[in-house]
């Protein structure tokens, strides 16, 4: 498997091992090559998603802005100096956010009115990774068409140069938690929750969640129980929010009677949850608790991406409402979410997005949901779960080779062909619908992995169906 250690550059930005895929001089270049972009654009310096500006305004910035945050990993300040010093050397003004979350970052970007963002995170890849994620001034990430541009700017090497004082400078804005915070209590009712006095056990992982988290909660009226509460990026386990990885939370939220467990990945844009008995309920719950919370409140159409468990449909059935499914990526999500008016969305990975706060992945808006539901129907958690019509969604993924994963889709197309009643979805790798179940095989956007995923009523039933697929790819990675 050469090509593990390979830079991934993709749709999500660029990540790889510090200093060895991902070198500070590929990470200055990259830095130079967005601000390449940034300056080359005809009058005010933004992309795509920005109002335009009225006929004959003058522009009166003059250069471009990006907001750049980074998370906790010790290597962050690394990467972060080196895309700061391509970006100015290319008359980018960098406002530096310093420790804050994908969400704080993406949310600054939009409040500053920048032409852009940057987040320095590898989100939940191991301790030796880390990434560049760009954002639009509304604090999604690029498009497709924008990642492309950014990407063949870069392999150019043909950067937009200046000299003297034509260069960028550098400010610091310290103000990320605290507009943060004031987004998130918007669109909750404060003093609700505050009533309850809600104990409720956090991991954050020693990520960039440390600090605007206990900040969130304390004013929500909670009383804070916070594991691996320090920002500094030692993960004190796998950082990835999955079962194996929060045993430490489960025991936590029994042994300090909490109502509720958080768990936030490393940028804090992922948000899982334990119920009072310390159970993990699953990052796919995150979304559909969120989502029967806001449909108590307002009504409207939902976008999800196509590899989302099917509790979203049940919820948004009973309600009356429809569910929108985009390709896999968050950006896919947010772009049909803004282009349908969605009222809401997120991924079943425990990434919700409420656009009225930023339109990104926010674990401290699914948060703030998750109290909101038990305040306003005054069960415990472990019954609100009970109430959402239940599925086993079975989630693997395996090493996988460049190209493998399309070779493994078209054999799974083939071997369902003839299945009754199957329904095949090429939008984003290879999706098939069964009469009560689903299958989906794609290739990661960020690591060199193929996943498969299969939701069933009963858990026999979908591990059979990775089953069929897995066997199809151990064959196809063997010839490999
Ligand atoms: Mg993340």
């Amino acid at each position: 498997m050469a090509d593990v250690d390979r830079l991934m550059v993709s749709v999500s930005g660029v990540r790889g091992i510090v200093g060895k895929t991902l070198k500070p001089e590929i990470a200055y270049d990259f830095g130079r090559a967005f601000g390449t972009m940034l300056t080359a654009t005809d009058g005010p310096h933004r992309l795509a998603d920005s109002a335009p500006a009225p006929d004959g305004e003058v522009f009166t910035t003059p250069r471009p802005t990006v907001a750049l945050g980074r998370d906790t990993r010790p290597h962050g300040s690394l990467i972060k100096n080196a895309v700061a010093a391509g970006l100015m050397s290319c008359g980018v003004d960098v406002i530096t956010l310093g420790v804050v979350t994908t969400p704080g970052a993406a949310l600054m970007t939009r409040v500053l009115e920048c032409a852009g963002g940057v987040i320095i995170t590898a989100s939940h890849n191991p301790p030796p990774y880390n990434g560049i994620k760009f954002l639009q001034p509304s604090g999604v990430g690029l498009t497709a068409d924008q990642a492309g541009e950014l990407e063949r700017t870069w392999e150019s090497g043909e950067f937009n140069t200046q000299e003297g004082t034509a260069v960028g400078k550098e400010t610091e804005c310290t103000r990320t938690h605290t507009m943060h915070i004031r987004g998130v209590k918007s669109i909750a009712d404060v003093t609700g929750i505050a009533s309850q006095r809600f104990r409720v056990v956090v991991d954050s992982i020693n990520g960039a969640g440390c600090v605007v988290t206990p900040q969130l909660l304390g004013e929500l009226g909670c009383e804070v129980v916070h594991l691996n509460s320090e920002p500094t990026g030692e993960f004190a386990h796998e950082p990835e929010p999955v079962e194996p990885n929060l045993t430490g939370l489960c025991e936590a939220v029994r042994e300090h009677r909490a109502a509720v467990g958080f768990a936030q990945d490393p940028d804090a844009d992922r948000l899982v949850v334990v119920d009072e008995k310390g159970t993990f309920i699953g990052e796919e719950y995150t979304l559909a608790l969120c989502a029967a919370f806001v449909l108590r409140h307002r009504k409207g159409k939902l976008a999800t991406n196509l590899a989302t468990s099917r509790m979203i449909d049940d919820i948004a059935a009973k309600a009356g409402v429809e569910v929108l499914r985009s390709p896999t990526g968050e950006a896919n999500v947010v772009e049909l979410l803004k282009r349908e008016t969605c009222i809401f969305g997120g991924e079943g990975n425990g990434g919700v997005i409420e656009p009225r706060v930023v339109p990104v992945r926010d674990s401290l808006v699914g948060m703030a949901m998750i109290l909101q539901y038990m305040t306003d129907i005054g069960k415990p958690l472990s019954e609100l779960v009970a109430e959402i019509p239940s599925y086993t969604l079975v989630k693997t993924k395996l090493p996988c080779p460049a190209g493998a994963a399309d070779t493994v889709a078209d054999r799974t197309r083939a071997m369902f062909q003839d299945e009754p009643g199957a329904t095949f979805n090429d939008a984003d790798g290879l999706r098939i619908d069964l009469p009560d179940s689903w299958l989906c095989v794609r290739a990661s956007n960020t690591e060199p992995i193929m996943r498969i995923f299969a939701e069933a009523p009963r858990a026999a039933q979908a591990e059979a169906l990775v089953d069929r697929v897995r066997a199809i790819a151990a064959e196809v990675i063997d010839a490999a």
